[in-house]
């Protein structure tokens, strides 16, 4: 590989990541070589090579497999020259050259694509996009913090983004910064070694809107946990908006002082959840109807959305790279996509959707967690202590497999659809009325999926 071949890789990135991540994180980025599968790069700073490597470092291996190069990892590593530097002035350029446009200092550039505008809106997000929608609108500060979870790749960074354009845009003197916890810990420790804490304090102090991405990262390390403390209720003391996300819910985030996880859930705490078949077409169609403005002379076969939002599994990540090789194929062998080439293209990325939960595992996880028999859930006994148990595991067979209801009782004792089809209106019922009931589904679904 050479350096046309980078040089290809970045194009594909410029339309993939807009023109400000562009010019400030891959621009800079100076290919060395590649060697056993290492691509290495120069940067400026360590700071932009861990930034780019967290960011960015899935994009190039895609776009470099894309492209036919055996890439399995990036290198990132500072020149000499920045090496030589003092220590203490080594951060410095790297803010500096990466010239984030749309950040005050302390924040993450925001990535523009990341708006409301381009959000879709279906059941499993529609309560996470009211709540961000009600924050981003300013006014009195109803909601703090505003808490959003969810699995990887499900729109929390896209939510978090979207409030902070919408609120620069609506006031502009408004002070917003946004970055992840990793980050946040990052200055934190730079304060300190520079001996700057006065400065961060200050700086994090004043802005208006605080967003911390990701805050499970912040479990365990005690000395950021505690700051990240002080920070927020010095904001919450002075009524400024906070925004978090996190993994999972915040009393489920180990190694994490009682009194901040309490802080967190003293606002509003909203969950995205995985998608499901609709959402994923909708997205699906959303950003296909984009890609052919872009590209109108490429044709994707009927059906073909929608065999990808049945086959790709929860993660919006996931479903949009897929989108991308399958326009970058066909802008390739400008040909209509039909169903069949689109198999062919995307054959590993469906081959790793198939791990594909089965209705045994479900009934095995779920007669785990409410300890019962296996023999209990699949037999005929029907006192609610086993019933119920029963009844959440036919849900979740239903939204995890692609099995049918008739199937589905099958394998449940060779019960009847009717039965299975109540079951499963059971406990949609429940949901709603009984959190437990609630929280054990949330929690079976994510342990199955992960
Ligand atoms: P998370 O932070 O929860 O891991 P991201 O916000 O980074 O997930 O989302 C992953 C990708 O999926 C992003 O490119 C984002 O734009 C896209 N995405 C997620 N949810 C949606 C949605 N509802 N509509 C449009 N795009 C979405
Ligand atoms: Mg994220």
């Amino acid at each position: 590989m050479t350096n046309e071949t980078w040089g290809r890789v970045r194009e594909a990135l410029q339309a993939e990541v807009g023109q400000n991540n562009y010019r400030n994180w891959i621009e800079p980025l100076e290919f060395a070589g590649l060697e056993g599968g290492v691509a290495r790069f120069v940067v400026p700073t360590n700071f932009m090579g861990n930034w780019v490597e967290r960011n960015f470092s899935d994009r190039i291996l895609r776009e470099f497999a894309r492209l036919g190069a055996d890439v399995s990892r990036l290198v990132f590593s500072v020149t000499a020259g920045a090496a030589r530097m003092a220590p203490k002035a080594e951060e410095a350029p790297a803010v500096a050259a990466a010239k984030p446009v749309e950040t005050n200092l302390p924040g993450a550039p925001l990535d523009p694509r990341f708006t409301f505008d381009t959000f879709v809106v279906g059941k499993p997000n529609q309560l996470a996009h009211a709540a961000a929608r009600r924050v981003a609108e300013g006014g009195a500060v109803t909601f703090n913090p505003l808490f959003l979870f969810g699995g990887v790749g499900l729109g929390k960074t896209h939510l978090m983004h979207a409030i902070a354009h919408e609120i620069k845009a609506r006031k502009p003197e408004m002070r917003v910064v946004y970055l992840s916890a990793e980050q946040f810990m990052y200055r934190f420790v730079q304060a300190l070694r520079d001996k700057q804490m006065m400065d961060f304090k200050h700086l994090f102090r004043s802005v208006d809107v605080l967003m911390v991405d990701d805050v499970q990262f912040i479990a365990g390390k005690d000395s950021t946990q505690e700051e990240f403390f002080h920070t927020f209720n010095a904001l919450v003391d002075q009524n400024k908006q906070i925004i978090l996300s996190a993994d999972r819910a915040p009393g489920e985030i180990k190694d994490m002082e009682e009194r901040i996880k309490s802080r967190l859930q003293s606002g509003l705490v909203v969950d995205l959840h995985p998608t499901d078949y609709e959402l994923r077409l909708g997205i699906l169609q959303t950003k296909a109807a984009r890609y052919r403005e872009q590209y109108p002379d490429l044709v994707i076969a009927d059906g073909v959305l929608e065999f990808l939002a049945h086959r790709i599994s929860t993660n919006v990540r996931v479903l949009e790279g897929a989108l991308m090789r399958l326009f970058a194929f066909a802008s390739l062998v400008g040909q209509e996509i039909t169903l069949e080439k689109a198999q062919d293209a995307l054959s590993d990325v469906l081959r790793a959707s198939d791990r594909k939960v089965t209705v045994e595992e479900i009934q095995r996880k779920v007669a785990e967690h409410y300890n019962i028999r296996m023999s209990d859930m699949i037999g005929p006994k029907r006192q609610r202590a086993i019933a119920r148990p029963r009844q959440v595991a036919m849900k979740l067979c239903k939204d995890l497999t692609t099995r049918s209801l008739p199937d589905i009782g099958r394998r449940f004792g060779g019960r009847d659809h009717t039965t299975v089809m109540h079951g499963v209106r059971r406990v949609e019922e429940l949901v709603k009325s009984d959190s437990q009931i609630a929280e054990d589904v949330e929690l079976l679904r994510r342990s199955l999926e992960a």
